[in-house]
């Protein structure tokens, strides 16, 4: 009767009262989305969700799968039984047989009534049962080699099992809105994206280039990060915007040490467009306070005044760059993100860009070229690219 799952516990969803329904159902549907090319079920239990009916072939890479899903806090490789005592003693014996050292039992009880002992009852004498079959096993509560937990449900069904998997946590993707992240070939903004996408806001990204200025190569630089942070944010659409014409004219008719900071103005201007035009509530951006010239309050503050109500999010905004890049590790965007690409923000730079700029002189330095019909031919070269998680 016993069978083998993936017994799933999600992190913050438990806090949030009348809205659980939703986040719940959305994680579910996240986590379907996510394992769809394999063959299996996933099933809401009362506090948990399991995956069951899978292919043991497949199991390690699901598992590599569900550590990457959002809202997702840990999961365990579990036998679930029907909760009977006798039951939960053969299985925990099967379990353990095998092993040399020590070990101590944990139990967990969400269901209270359908056995008469309570937790600490229930793992003495399963412990018992374990020692008396299993000759090369003692007990050790404090600092056991192994640990048996038993998970008592509430769907009468008990679930054992050895260790715990950590998940990334935080929220499930589609329960915080949707945004717009800018994504550049750098190693911030992917770390960005994947940040958002940890709090539960669906990521779709933009991507300004300067062809022919810039190759293509930076352009599959981007679609390859797109694709490493698909595995957290699900499929995510990339919208290519060419700013080759609007740096010609900047470098043409203004002062170049405002290169950046004009060219960083339309690209906000623009990302506000694309956020009305496809219904993202929020701007993203991998900018870290005092990191480069453009990273000044000064810069951030003329840039941002182009934008007129949309939520502009800077998760990185704190971090020094080490963090990002321990981060960036971890997500495994870092050892992309250093290839050598060219970004359109290294086409005509300046040698002295401004750090400190005032807005009054940025109005001047722009209105020296046609900045909105410039914006509107940017906008036209639009390509949209669709990646899809593996
Ligand atoms: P990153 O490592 O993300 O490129 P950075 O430290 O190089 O960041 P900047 O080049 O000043 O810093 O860029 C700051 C932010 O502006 C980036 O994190 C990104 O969100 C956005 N950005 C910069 N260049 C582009 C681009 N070509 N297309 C889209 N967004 C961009
Ligand atoms: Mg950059």
């Amino acid at each position: 009767m016993m069978r083998k799952v993936i017994l799933i516990r999600f992190g913050e969803i438990f806090l949030k009262g009348k809205n659980r329904g939703f986040f719940e159902k959305t994680l579910i549907n996240n986590i379907e989305e996510n394992l769809s090319k394999f063959n299996l079920q996933v099933e809401k239990i009362p506090g948990r969700y399991i995956v069951q009916n899978y292919d043991e072939s497949d199991e390690y890479e699901i598992a590599e799968k569900l550590k990457k899903i959002p809202g997702i806090f840990s999961f365990s490789i579990a036998y679930a039984i029907p909760t009977n005592l006798e039951e939960i003693e053969s299985m925990s014996v099967q379990v353990m047989q095998d092993l040399k050292g020590s070990f101590k039992v944990v139990t967990n009880r969400a269901d209270k009534h359908t056995l008469s002992l309570n937790s600490m009852e229930i793992s003495a004498k399963v412990g018992g049962e374990i020692l008396k079959n299993c000759k090369n096993l003692v007990v050790d509560v404090k600092n056991p080699q192994y640990t048996l937990n038993i998970d008592i449900r509430e769907n009468k069904e008990t679930y054992i099992y050895q260790s715990l998997i950590y998940g990334v946590g935080g929220m499930p993707v589609g329960t915080s809105g949707s945004g717009l992240l800018l994504l550049s070939g750098g190693i911030d903004s992917p770390v960005a994206g994947f940040m958002m996408a940890k709090r539960g806001v669906k990521v779709s990204a933009v991507h300004f280039h300067s062809f022919p200025y810039t190759s293509n190569f930076a352009r599959e630089k981007v679609e390859k990060l797109a694709k490493i942070i698909s595995d957290y944010t699900g499929n995510l659409t990339i919208y290519m915007i060419s700013v080759a014409k609007l740096q010609e004219q900047i470098h043409a008719h203004c002062n170049d040490s405002y290169m950046i900071t004009l060219l960083r103005r339309a690209m906000f201007t623009i990302a506000e467009k694309l956020c009305k035009k496809y219904g993202k509530k929020m701007i993203i951006t991998g900018e870290s306070l005092g990191q480069v010239a453009s990273q000044t309050i000064e810069s951030m503050s003329v840039v941002s005044d182009v934008v007129k109500s949309t939520v502009i999010l800077r998760p990185l905004i704190a971090f020094d760059k080490c963090e990002t890049i321990d981060i960036a590790k971890k997500i495994g965007t870092f050892e992309t993100s250093i290839e050598p690409f060219e970004d359109c923000c290294t086409v005509f730079l300046p040698e002295n860009p401004i750090v400190r700029p005032e807005l009054e002189k940025v109005l001047k330095e722009e209105s020296k070229i046609d900045f909105n019909e410039l914006i509107k031919e940017s906008l036209e070269s639009i390509e949209i690219v669709e990646i899809k998680h593996s």
